[in-house]
Protein backbone atom coordinates (compact mmCIF):
# COMPACT_ATOMS: atom_id res chain seq x y z
CA UNK A 1 0.00 0.00 0.00
CA UNK A 2 1.16 3.22 -1.01
CA UNK A 3 2.79 5.14 2.08
CA UNK A 4 1.47 8.83 2.55
CA UNK A 5 -0.23 9.08 6.24
CA UNK A 6 2.00 10.99 8.34
CA UNK A 7 1.23 11.31 11.79
CA UNK A 8 2.79 12.98 15.10
CA UNK A 9 3.97 9.54 17.03
CA UNK A 10 4.21 10.92 20.72
CA UNK A 11 6.90 8.09 21.33
CA UNK A 12 9.51 9.47 18.87
CA UNK A 13 8.13 13.47 19.37
CA UNK A 14 8.34 13.09 15.39
CA UNK A 15 5.58 13.48 12.65
CA UNK A 16 6.48 10.43 10.57
CA UNK A 17 5.12 7.95 8.25
CA UNK A 18 2.75 5.53 9.28
CA UNK A 19 3.81 2.29 8.65
CA UNK A 20 1.15 -0.54 10.31
CA UNK A 21 2.69 -3.86 11.17
CA UNK A 22 0.50 -5.50 8.86
CA UNK A 23 -0.03 -3.96 5.06
CA UNK A 24 -3.21 -2.22 4.95
CA UNK A 25 -5.00 -3.05 8.46
CA UNK A 26 -4.75 -0.89 11.75
CA UNK A 27 -4.99 -2.44 14.61
CA UNK A 28 -6.44 0.61 17.08
CA UNK A 29 -7.31 1.78 21.18
CA UNK A 30 -8.55 4.09 22.62
CA UNK A 31 -8.78 4.75 26.27
CA UNK A 32 -12.73 4.78 26.95
CA UNK A 33 -14.47 6.94 29.80
CA UNK A 34 -14.46 6.06 33.37
CA UNK A 35 -18.15 5.86 33.42
CA UNK A 36 -19.33 7.56 37.10
CA UNK A 37 -20.76 11.00 35.60
CA UNK A 38 -21.46 12.57 32.29
CA UNK A 39 -18.05 12.92 29.52
CA UNK A 40 -17.66 16.57 29.49
CA UNK A 41 -16.61 18.02 26.00
CA UNK A 42 -13.01 18.31 26.88
CA UNK A 43 -13.36 14.57 26.92
CA UNK A 44 -15.44 14.27 23.62
CA UNK A 45 -12.91 16.31 22.38
CA UNK A 46 -10.22 13.49 22.47
CA UNK A 47 -13.39 11.30 21.51
CA UNK A 48 -14.04 13.48 18.34
CA UNK A 49 -10.50 13.63 16.87
CA UNK A 50 -9.46 9.78 17.88
CA UNK A 51 -13.07 9.19 15.55
CA UNK A 52 -11.72 11.56 12.96
CA UNK A 53 -8.25 9.53 12.99
CA UNK A 54 -10.23 6.42 12.30
CA UNK A 55 -11.92 7.79 9.81
CA UNK A 56 -9.27 8.92 7.91
CA UNK A 57 -7.51 5.87 8.11
CA UNK A 58 -10.60 4.32 6.29
CA UNK A 59 -10.68 7.12 4.25
CA UNK A 60 -6.76 6.53 2.85
CA UNK A 61 -8.20 2.88 2.25
CA UNK A 62 -6.19 0.97 5.58
CA UNK A 63 -9.04 -1.74 6.99
CA UNK A 64 -9.38 -0.55 10.93
CA UNK A 65 -10.19 -2.52 13.77
CA UNK A 66 -10.35 -0.02 16.61
CA UNK A 67 -10.72 -1.45 20.51
CA UNK A 68 -12.07 0.32 23.32
CA UNK A 69 -12.76 -0.12 26.92
CA UNK A 70 -15.47 1.36 29.41
CA UNK A 71 -13.54 2.27 32.91
CA UNK A 72 -16.28 0.65 35.10
CA UNK A 73 -13.73 -0.39 38.42
CA UNK A 74 -10.22 0.56 39.40
CA UNK A 75 -9.46 4.36 37.82
CA UNK A 76 -9.12 6.06 41.52
CA UNK A 77 -9.55 9.59 41.98
CA UNK A 78 -5.56 10.11 42.02
CA UNK A 79 -4.11 8.64 38.95
CA UNK A 80 -1.73 7.31 40.83
CA UNK A 81 -3.22 4.96 42.94
CA UNK A 82 -4.25 7.49 45.56
CA UNK A 83 -7.91 8.21 46.60
CA UNK A 84 -11.11 6.75 46.18
CA UNK A 85 -12.09 4.38 43.22
CA UNK A 86 -14.12 7.38 41.09
CA UNK A 87 -17.04 4.37 40.24
CA UNK A 88 -17.77 4.58 44.61
CA UNK A 89 -17.45 8.06 44.35
CA UNK A 90 -20.55 7.87 41.48
CA UNK A 91 -22.00 5.60 43.59
CA UNK A 92 -22.58 7.06 46.51
CA UNK A 93 -23.32 10.57 44.81
CA UNK A 94 -26.07 9.23 43.63
CA UNK A 95 -26.88 6.17 46.16
CA UNK A 96 -27.01 3.59 43.31
CA UNK A 97 -25.11 0.75 42.67
CA UNK A 98 -21.94 1.14 40.85
CA UNK A 99 -23.40 -1.11 38.22
CA UNK A 100 -26.01 1.07 37.88
CA UNK A 101 -24.06 4.12 37.50
CA UNK A 102 -21.79 2.31 34.81
CA UNK A 103 -24.84 1.52 33.18
CA UNK A 104 -26.55 4.76 33.23
CA UNK A 105 -23.50 7.00 32.30
CA UNK A 106 -22.13 3.98 29.55
CA UNK A 107 -25.70 4.72 27.84
CA UNK A 108 -25.39 8.32 28.27
CA UNK A 109 -21.92 8.70 26.69
CA UNK A 110 -23.12 6.73 23.67
CA UNK A 111 -25.36 8.85 23.53
CA UNK A 112 -23.39 11.68 23.20
CA UNK A 113 -21.08 10.01 20.74
CA UNK A 114 -24.57 9.70 18.47
CA UNK A 115 -25.23 13.51 19.03
CA UNK A 116 -21.60 14.02 17.47
CA UNK A 117 -21.22 11.64 15.03
CA UNK A 118 -18.46 9.24 16.56
CA UNK A 119 -18.96 6.09 15.67
CA UNK A 120 -19.18 3.60 18.09
CA UNK A 121 -15.81 0.92 18.11
CA UNK A 122 -15.68 -2.13 16.41
CA UNK A 123 -14.98 -3.67 19.69
CA UNK A 124 -16.43 -2.00 23.19
CA UNK A 125 -15.29 -3.47 26.49
CA UNK A 126 -16.54 -3.05 30.06
CA UNK A 127 -13.16 -3.56 32.05
CA UNK A 128 -15.57 -6.07 34.58
CA UNK A 129 -16.05 -8.25 31.98
CA UNK A 130 -12.17 -9.25 31.28
CA UNK A 131 -10.85 -9.89 35.23
CA UNK A 132 -9.41 -13.37 34.04
CA UNK A 133 -7.27 -11.70 31.43
CA UNK A 134 -5.73 -9.06 34.23
CA UNK A 135 -5.12 -11.83 36.61
CA UNK A 136 -3.37 -13.92 34.16
CA UNK A 137 -1.32 -10.54 33.06
CA UNK A 138 -0.37 -10.41 36.57
CA UNK A 139 0.82 -13.61 37.30
CA UNK A 140 2.98 -13.46 34.58
CA UNK A 141 4.52 -10.00 36.00
CA UNK A 142 4.80 -11.74 39.12
CA UNK A 143 6.45 -15.22 37.83
CA UNK A 144 8.81 -13.07 35.42
CA UNK A 145 9.66 -10.63 38.26
CA UNK A 146 8.64 -7.56 37.46
CA UNK A 147 5.97 -7.32 40.06
CA UNK A 148 6.10 -8.09 43.66
CA UNK A 149 3.36 -8.38 46.77
CA UNK A 150 2.99 -6.17 49.29
CA UNK A 151 0.80 -5.22 51.69
CA UNK A 152 -1.86 -7.43 50.22
CA UNK A 153 -1.62 -5.45 46.82
CA UNK A 154 0.12 -6.66 43.75
CA UNK A 155 3.09 -3.86 42.51
CA UNK A 156 4.35 -3.57 39.17
CA UNK A 157 8.68 -3.20 39.97
CA UNK A 158 9.47 -0.10 38.14
CA UNK A 159 13.00 -0.11 38.82
CA UNK A 160 13.43 -3.25 36.64
CA UNK A 161 12.84 -1.41 33.51
CA UNK A 162 15.86 0.04 31.58
CA UNK A 163 13.47 2.48 30.64
CA UNK A 164 10.43 3.85 32.51
CA UNK A 165 9.77 7.10 31.35
CA UNK A 166 9.57 6.35 27.82
CA UNK A 167 7.25 9.55 26.71
CA UNK A 168 9.70 12.22 28.10
CA UNK A 169 13.34 13.96 27.34
CA UNK A 170 15.70 13.38 30.24
CA UNK A 171 15.54 16.58 31.71
CA UNK A 172 11.78 15.82 32.02
CA UNK A 173 12.62 12.79 33.31
CA UNK A 174 14.22 14.23 36.01
CA UNK A 175 11.26 16.39 36.82
CA UNK A 176 9.16 13.81 36.96
CA UNK A 177 10.67 11.89 39.54
CA UNK A 178 10.74 15.28 41.57
CA UNK A 179 6.62 14.70 40.58
CA UNK A 180 6.24 11.37 42.79
CA UNK A 181 7.85 13.02 45.67
CA UNK A 182 5.08 15.15 45.99
CA UNK A 183 2.35 12.14 45.82
CA UNK A 184 0.82 10.80 48.82
CA UNK A 185 3.35 8.23 49.99
CA UNK A 186 2.21 4.11 49.89
CA UNK A 187 4.52 2.78 52.07
CA UNK A 188 4.46 -0.89 50.02
CA UNK A 189 5.92 0.62 47.25
CA UNK A 190 9.75 -0.12 46.59
CA UNK A 191 10.03 2.67 44.17
CA UNK A 192 8.25 5.78 44.01
CA UNK A 193 6.87 5.20 40.73
CA UNK A 194 5.73 1.78 41.06
CA UNK A 195 2.01 1.07 40.98
CA UNK A 196 -0.84 -1.11 41.52
CA UNK A 197 -1.83 -3.90 39.03
CA UNK A 198 -4.13 -5.49 42.00
CA UNK A 199 -5.53 -4.13 44.90
CA UNK A 200 -6.66 -6.55 47.51
CA UNK A 201 -9.00 -6.03 50.50
CA UNK A 202 -6.36 -4.98 52.51
CA UNK A 203 -6.55 -1.45 51.29
CA UNK A 204 -10.32 -0.09 50.73
CA UNK A 205 -12.18 -2.31 52.16
CA UNK A 206 -15.27 -0.11 51.19
CA UNK A 207 -14.63 -1.37 47.47
CA UNK A 208 -18.29 -2.56 46.01
CA UNK A 209 -17.24 -4.95 43.33
CA UNK A 210 -14.48 -7.22 44.43
CA UNK A 211 -13.25 -10.92 42.59
CA UNK A 212 -11.58 -13.94 44.02
CA UNK A 213 -7.86 -13.77 43.18
CA UNK A 214 -4.51 -15.55 43.53
CA UNK A 215 -3.58 -12.74 46.08
CA UNK A 216 -7.03 -12.58 47.75
CA UNK A 217 -10.17 -10.68 47.05
CA UNK A 218 -9.99 -7.46 45.15
CA UNK A 219 -9.93 -5.60 41.81
CA UNK A 220 -7.59 -4.45 39.53
CA UNK A 221 -5.84 -1.19 39.07
CA UNK A 222 -6.78 1.07 36.06
CA UNK A 223 -3.56 0.56 33.68
CA UNK A 224 -3.60 -3.05 33.48
CA UNK A 225 -7.40 -2.49 32.19
CA UNK A 226 -6.24 -1.11 28.66
CA UNK A 227 -3.55 -3.86 28.62
CA UNK A 228 -5.67 -6.65 29.28
CA UNK A 229 -8.26 -5.22 26.87
CA UNK A 230 -6.52 -4.19 24.16
CA UNK A 231 -4.23 -7.65 23.81
CA UNK A 232 -7.18 -9.77 24.44
CA UNK A 233 -8.91 -8.05 20.95
CA UNK A 234 -5.75 -7.23 19.13
CA UNK A 235 -3.43 -9.40 19.67
CA UNK A 236 0.43 -8.86 20.99
CA UNK A 237 1.23 -5.80 18.39
CA UNK A 238 -1.25 -3.18 18.21
CA UNK A 239 -0.25 -0.06 15.53
CA UNK A 240 -1.92 3.04 17.55
CA UNK A 241 -2.97 3.54 20.92
CA UNK A 242 -5.34 6.90 21.32
CA UNK A 243 -5.86 9.14 24.58
CA UNK A 244 -6.33 12.22 25.77
CA UNK A 245 -2.87 14.65 26.53
CA UNK A 246 -3.35 13.42 30.61
CA UNK A 247 -2.99 9.94 29.65
CA UNK A 248 0.35 9.91 28.80
CA UNK A 249 1.74 9.70 32.19
CA UNK A 250 1.15 7.82 34.32
CA UNK A 251 -1.35 5.51 32.65
CA UNK A 252 0.35 5.09 29.38
CA UNK A 253 3.63 5.00 30.91
CA UNK A 254 2.55 2.05 33.11
CA UNK A 255 0.86 0.51 29.97
CA UNK A 256 3.93 0.28 28.32
CA UNK A 257 5.82 -0.55 31.02
CA UNK A 258 3.33 -3.53 32.29
CA UNK A 259 2.46 -4.78 28.55
CA UNK A 260 6.53 -4.85 27.00
CA UNK A 261 7.60 -7.10 30.32
CA UNK A 262 4.74 -9.15 30.05
CA UNK A 263 5.30 -9.68 26.23
CA UNK A 264 8.66 -9.38 26.17
CA UNK A 265 8.95 -7.53 22.90
CA UNK A 266 7.52 -3.90 21.75
CA UNK A 267 3.97 -3.83 22.01
CA UNK A 268 2.64 -0.37 20.16
CA UNK A 269 4.40 1.27 17.59
CA UNK A 270 2.62 5.13 17.43
CA UNK A 271 0.90 6.91 20.22
CA UNK A 272 -1.75 9.51 19.32
CA UNK A 273 -2.45 11.76 22.27
CA UNK A 274 -5.35 14.95 21.95
CA UNK A 275 -4.51 18.02 23.29
CA UNK A 276 -6.76 19.54 26.29
CA UNK A 277 -9.91 21.38 25.58
CA UNK A 278 -10.02 23.91 28.27
CA UNK A 279 -12.65 26.58 29.87
CA UNK A 280 -11.52 30.16 30.44
CA UNK A 281 -11.01 29.31 34.04
CA UNK A 282 -7.88 26.67 32.73
CA UNK A 283 -8.65 23.19 33.27
CA UNK A 284 -12.35 21.15 32.58
CA UNK A 285 -12.84 19.21 35.39
CA UNK A 286 -15.67 16.85 36.20
CA UNK A 287 -14.95 16.84 40.20
CA UNK A 288 -17.33 20.33 40.72
CA UNK A 289 -20.30 19.23 39.33
CA UNK A 290 -21.36 22.21 37.30
CA UNK A 291 -19.10 21.09 33.07
CA UNK A 292 -20.42 21.46 29.95
CA UNK A 293 -21.82 18.48 28.62
CA UNK A 294 -23.50 17.98 24.97
CA UNK A 295 -26.80 18.33 26.80
CA UNK A 296 -25.68 21.68 28.06
CA UNK A 297 -24.81 22.66 24.94
CA UNK A 298 -28.56 21.39 23.38
CA UNK A 299 -30.22 23.30 26.09
CA UNK A 300 -28.47 26.38 25.06
CA UNK A 301 -29.84 25.75 21.43
CA UNK A 302 -27.03 24.53 19.86
CA UNK A 303 -27.02 21.32 17.22
CA UNK A 304 -24.02 19.03 18.89
CA UNK A 305 -22.47 19.05 15.17
CA UNK A 306 -21.47 22.66 15.64
CA UNK A 307 -19.54 21.52 18.68
CA UNK A 308 -17.72 19.02 16.63
CA UNK A 309 -17.06 21.39 13.50
CA UNK A 310 -15.47 23.65 16.33
CA UNK A 311 -13.11 20.90 17.24
CA UNK A 312 -12.43 20.37 13.49
CA UNK A 313 -11.39 23.89 13.33
CA UNK A 314 -8.48 23.41 15.38
CA UNK A 315 -5.18 21.26 15.56
CA UNK A 316 -5.58 18.14 17.77
CA UNK A 317 -2.37 18.57 18.95
CA UNK A 318 -3.20 22.37 20.25
CA UNK A 319 -4.76 23.37 23.74
CA UNK A 320 -8.32 24.72 22.69
CA UNK A 321 -10.17 27.04 24.65
CA UNK A 322 -13.98 27.11 24.96
CA UNK A 323 -16.00 29.94 24.13
CA UNK A 324 -19.37 30.47 23.39
CA UNK A 325 -18.81 33.42 21.31
CA UNK A 326 -16.87 31.44 19.28
CA UNK A 327 -19.07 28.11 19.16
CA UNK A 328 -21.68 31.45 18.13
CA UNK A 329 -19.66 32.11 14.94
CA UNK A 330 -19.38 28.34 14.18
CA UNK A 331 -22.41 28.13 14.53
CA UNK A 332 -23.04 30.56 11.80
CA UNK A 333 -20.75 29.29 9.60
CA UNK A 334 -22.22 25.71 10.34
CA UNK A 335 -25.66 27.13 9.07
CA UNK A 336 -24.21 28.43 5.95
CA UNK A 337 -22.59 25.94 4.78
CA UNK A 338 -25.61 23.15 5.36
CA UNK A 339 -27.44 25.66 3.10
CA UNK A 340 -25.06 25.64 0.42
CA UNK A 341 -24.97 22.22 0.20
CA UNK A 342 -28.82 21.71 0.17
CA UNK A 343 -28.65 24.20 -2.47
CA UNK A 344 -26.78 21.88 -4.71
CA UNK A 345 -28.97 19.95 -7.49
CA UNK A 346 -28.33 16.55 -8.80
CA UNK A 347 -28.01 17.82 -12.09
CA UNK A 348 -26.11 14.62 -14.61
CA UNK A 349 -22.70 12.90 -14.74
CA UNK A 350 -20.18 13.60 -12.43
CA UNK A 351 -16.59 14.48 -13.21
CA UNK A 352 -14.20 11.82 -12.60
CA UNK A 353 -11.70 14.01 -12.88
CA UNK A 354 -12.87 16.94 -10.42
CA UNK A 355 -13.16 13.91 -8.04
CA UNK A 356 -9.87 12.63 -8.13
CA UNK A 357 -8.20 15.50 -7.11
CA UNK A 358 -10.16 16.56 -4.67
CA UNK A 359 -10.01 13.31 -2.79
CA UNK A 360 -6.44 13.85 -3.06
CA UNK A 361 -6.35 16.84 -1.71
CA UNK A 362 -8.66 15.99 0.48
CA UNK A 363 -6.67 12.84 1.81
CA UNK A 364 -3.51 14.88 1.65
CA UNK A 365 -4.95 17.54 4.30
CA UNK A 366 -5.43 14.65 6.72
CA UNK A 367 -2.50 12.23 5.77
CA UNK A 368 -0.76 15.47 7.13
CA UNK A 369 -0.90 14.51 11.05
CA UNK A 370 -4.65 14.77 10.67
CA UNK A 371 -4.95 18.53 9.88
CA UNK A 372 -8.65 18.96 9.83
CA UNK A 373 -8.92 22.65 9.33
CA UNK A 374 -6.83 22.00 6.19
CA UNK A 375 -9.45 19.29 5.16
CA UNK A 376 -12.28 21.64 6.23
CA UNK A 377 -10.87 24.39 3.70
CA UNK A 378 -11.59 21.98 1.07
CA UNK A 379 -14.84 21.34 1.56
CA UNK A 380 -15.07 25.62 0.81
CA UNK A 381 -12.65 24.67 -2.35
CA UNK A 382 -15.29 22.20 -3.66
CA UNK A 383 -17.96 24.71 -3.04
CA UNK A 384 -16.37 27.55 -4.94
CA UNK A 385 -15.45 25.03 -8.16
CA UNK A 386 -16.84 25.45 -11.26
CA UNK A 387 -17.95 21.59 -11.85
CA UNK A 388 -21.59 20.86 -11.58
CA UNK A 389 -23.46 20.18 -8.46
CA UNK A 390 -23.83 16.93 -8.83
CA UNK A 391 -19.87 16.63 -8.78
CA UNK A 392 -19.85 18.62 -5.42
CA UNK A 393 -22.63 16.37 -3.57
CA UNK A 394 -20.60 13.57 -4.70
CA UNK A 395 -17.51 15.36 -3.38
CA UNK A 396 -18.99 16.57 -0.03
CA UNK A 397 -21.17 13.45 0.89
CA UNK A 398 -17.43 11.19 0.59
CA UNK A 399 -15.41 13.88 2.77
CA UNK A 400 -18.44 14.10 5.31
CA UNK A 401 -17.59 10.47 6.13
CA UNK A 402 -14.71 11.38 7.95
CA UNK A 403 -15.91 14.91 8.74
CA UNK A 404 -19.46 13.74 10.54
CA UNK A 405 -21.23 17.24 10.11
CA UNK A 406 -24.08 15.78 8.28
CA UNK A 407 -23.67 18.18 5.49
CA UNK A 408 -25.60 16.71 3.60
CA UNK A 409 -28.59 15.77 5.34
CA UNK A 410 -30.89 18.62 4.17
CA UNK A 411 -31.89 22.27 5.18
CA UNK A 412 -33.77 21.21 7.96
CA UNK A 413 -30.11 20.41 10.06
CA UNK A 414 -28.85 23.64 8.87
CA UNK A 415 -29.91 25.40 12.08
CA UNK A 416 -26.61 25.15 13.24
CA UNK A 417 -27.67 25.44 16.54
CA UNK A 418 -30.11 28.62 17.46
CA UNK A 419 -33.14 27.36 16.79
CA UNK A 420 -35.32 29.77 15.27
CA UNK A 421 -32.69 32.58 13.88
CA UNK A 422 -32.17 33.29 10.38
CA UNK A 423 -28.49 33.65 8.99
CA UNK A 424 -29.28 37.50 8.90
CA UNK A 425 -30.69 37.83 12.69
CA UNK A 426 -27.72 35.66 13.96
CA UNK A 427 -24.86 38.00 12.11
CA UNK A 428 -27.02 41.18 13.96
CA UNK A 429 -26.87 39.24 17.39
CA UNK A 430 -23.23 38.81 17.12
CA UNK A 431 -22.60 42.22 16.28
CA UNK A 432 -24.18 43.33 18.86
CA UNK A 433 -22.68 40.96 21.54
CA UNK A 434 -19.39 42.31 19.86
CA UNK A 435 -20.38 46.30 20.35
CA UNK A 436 -21.76 44.99 23.72
CA UNK A 437 -17.96 43.75 24.81
CA UNK A 438 -16.27 46.58 22.92
CA UNK A 439 -18.17 48.93 25.51
CA UNK A 440 -17.76 47.05 28.82
CA UNK A 441 -14.02 47.07 27.97
CA UNK A 442 -14.74 51.05 27.99
CA UNK A 443 -16.69 51.26 30.85
CA UNK A 444 -19.41 52.42 29.07
CA UNK A 445 -21.95 50.09 31.44
CA UNK A 446 -24.97 52.70 30.01
CA UNK A 447 -24.54 51.90 26.40
CA UNK A 448 -23.58 47.67 26.98
CA UNK A 449 -26.81 48.14 28.84
CA UNK A 450 -28.72 49.96 25.94
CA UNK A 451 -27.28 46.91 23.41
CA UNK A 452 -28.72 44.08 26.26
CA UNK A 453 -32.24 46.12 25.96
CA UNK A 454 -31.78 46.60 22.13
CA UNK A 455 -31.56 42.36 21.60
CA UNK A 456 -34.45 41.60 24.13
CA UNK A 457 -36.70 43.99 22.08
CA UNK A 458 -35.69 41.70 18.87
CA UNK A 459 -36.79 38.63 21.26
CA UNK A 460 -32.93 38.15 21.97
CA UNK A 461 -31.92 37.31 25.86
CA UNK A 462 -28.13 37.54 26.86
CA UNK A 463 -26.50 35.97 29.96
CA UNK A 464 -22.88 36.59 30.59
CA UNK A 465 -21.13 33.24 31.50
CA UNK A 466 -17.94 32.26 32.72
CA UNK A 467 -17.25 30.83 29.01
CA UNK A 468 -18.76 34.11 27.13
CA UNK A 469 -21.82 35.32 26.37
CA UNK A 470 -24.67 32.99 25.38
CA UNK A 471 -27.83 34.05 23.96
CA UNK A 472 -30.96 32.38 23.38
CA UNK A 473 -34.48 33.53 21.17
CA UNK A 474 -37.36 34.33 23.85
P1 LIG B 1 -11.89 9.77 31.64
O1 LIG B 1 -13.36 9.51 31.44
O2 LIG B 1 -11.58 10.70 32.75
O3 LIG B 1 -11.12 8.48 31.77
O4 LIG B 1 -11.37 10.51 30.32
C1 LIG B 1 -11.77 10.12 29.04
C2 LIG B 1 -10.84 10.71 27.99
O5 LIG B 1 -10.91 12.13 27.94
C3 LIG B 1 -9.36 10.37 28.20
O6 LIG B 1 -8.81 9.98 26.97
C4 LIG B 1 -8.76 11.68 28.67
O7 LIG B 1 -7.42 11.77 28.32
C5 LIG B 1 -9.60 12.68 27.91
N1 LIG B 1 -9.67 14.03 28.51
C6 LIG B 1 -9.80 14.35 29.82
N2 LIG B 1 -9.89 15.71 29.98
C7 LIG B 1 -9.84 16.25 28.73
C8 LIG B 1 -9.90 17.60 28.22
N3 LIG B 1 -10.06 18.67 29.02
N4 LIG B 1 -9.78 17.77 26.87
C9 LIG B 1 -9.63 16.70 26.04
N5 LIG B 1 -9.59 15.42 26.47
C10 LIG B 1 -9.69 15.17 27.79
ZN1 LIG C 1 -6.32 3.37 28.97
Amino acid sequence: MENKFQLFNTLTRKVEPFVPNEDGKVKMYTCGPTVYHFAHIGNLRSYIMEDVLEKSLRFAGYDVKRVMNITDVGHLSGDTDTGEDKMLKGAKRENKSVMEIAKFYTDAFFSDCKKLNIKTPDVVEPATNCISDFIHIVEVLLEKGYAYVAGGNVYFDTSKLEDYYVFSSQSEKELLVGVRDDVEQDENKKNKSDFVLWFTKSKFDAQELKWESPWGIGYPGWHIECSGISMKHLGENMDIHCGGVDNIFPHHTNEIAQSEAYLGHKWCNYWFHVHHLNDRSGKMSKSNGDFLTVSLLEEKGYNPLVYRMFCLQSHYRKPLEFSYEVLDQVAAAYQKLVRRVAALKTDGETDAEKKEMYRGKFLEALANDINTSSALTVVYDVLKDDMNDATKLALIQEMDEVLGLSLAEGEENSDGGKNGADEELTAFILAKIEERKEAKKAKDFAKADAIRDELLARGVAIKDTREGVVWELV
